[in-house]
């Protein structure tokens, strides 16, 4: 790692450290240890030996509505699966060598809400870190960014659905500026169709930290267009964008063990290199179908005799470590 990582990782723990001592000093009582100073002494211990890798994309949620209500005129009936708490996760991804994953933000069921995720980390602290939201149309999204990295929030799930051709106009160039202060990312839901948008933010923004998740969701519609991955892989100038080689039951033949990917995968990895692309499951929906946690990461792990063993912890647990700050 060089001095500057090394450095740049100093500054951003110690940011985390001091957004806590703010909690101490503005609202929790004497006696009452924020989560993050209690990261030092005691919590989870992720036994990083038997379970060394990180998946860098599930989504999770609580039956709990009364706790947690959901948003969008759901109800608890809605929920499918009808649950999937960290636990129901983390019996599953233990059972493949992960051992931490992080947490995304489900709009869906829980619209603006960051507290079920935010509430898990801080339980689990030293196994999650979470991908919340602000609505960048809501005043100062980035003060709201800064108080929530105390909270173990790491990125922003950004994308264009709510909002077709105005989603990154309002607050949205705030976020980006207060992501390159603080190391958080932005973590962008897009289709191959918003490739030049985000080229344009990153150009405007070259420090911010930027995540495209799945693939860019090329192969969708179950073609992988050549153009498509050409587009993503120009993104790779921008060197602060990283990529989740994801989703795998979404896209291609969207079949098990998925190996119609793997030309994608590898102009990806050859762009970006492995430094710059991590694996994710997109769990519970990975579970769809005859789909199952282990067809996901047994692609990485069993089917690409490619990568070298440094490329391939790159890939399951380095990248997102550093670009999630676990550490
Ligand atoms: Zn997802």
């Amino acid at each position: 790692m060089s001095n500057q990582r090394k450095l740049d990782r100093e500054i951003t723990r110690r940011r985390m450290l001091t957004a806590s001592a703010g909690i101490v000093a503005g609202t929790v009582a004497a006696g009452h240890v924020p989560a993050l100073l209690a990261d030092e002494q005691a919590g989870d211990v992720p036994d990083l030996d038997k379970h060394p890798w990180i998946d860098a994309h599930s989504h999770i949620w609580s039956r709990d509505v009364a706790k947690y209500p959901l948003a969008n005129g759901n109800t608890v009936d809605n929920l499918s699966p009808p649950s999937f708490t960290d636990e129901e996760l983390l019996a599953l991804a233990h059972a493949s060598g992960v051992g931490r994953v992080v947490l995304i933000h489900h709009h869906p069921y829980h619209g603006w809400d960051n507290s079920y995720l935010v509430d898990t980390a801080a339980r689990s602290p030293r196994t999650f870190r979470v991908v919340g939201t602000v609505d960048n149309r809501e005043p100062d999204p980035g003060r709201r960014m800064r108080a929530m990295l105390a909270q173990h929030v790491t990125g922003f799930r950004i994308t264009p659905r709510f909002n077709e051709g105005k989603w990154l106009d309002g607050g949205m160039d705030e976020m980006w500026e207060t992501a390159a202060d603080t190391g958080q990312n932005m973590s962008c839901l897009i289709d191959p169709s918003h490739f030049a948008e985000v080229g344009a933010m990153c150009a405007k923004h070259p420090d911010t930290p930027v995540v495209i998740d799945h693939f860019g969701r090329i192969g969708v519609d179950g073609e992988i267009r050549d153009a498509d991955v050409d587009a993503l892989c120009a993104l790779a100038r921008h060197k602060h964008v990283a990529v989740k080689a994801s989703a795998y039951y979404a896209l291609g033949k969207k079949q098990a063990p998925y190996l119609d990917l793997l030309p994608m995968f590898r102009r990806v990895l050859d762009a970006y290199g492995p430094e710059r692309v991590m694996w994710a499951t997109d769990c519970p929906y990975q579970l769809s179908g005859e789909n199952t946690y282990d067809d996901s990461i047994a692609l990485v792990r069993d089917h690409m005799d490619f990568l070298s063993t440094g490329d391939r912890q790159a890939i399951l647990r380095n990248t997102a470590e550093r670009v999630y700050l676990f550490v």
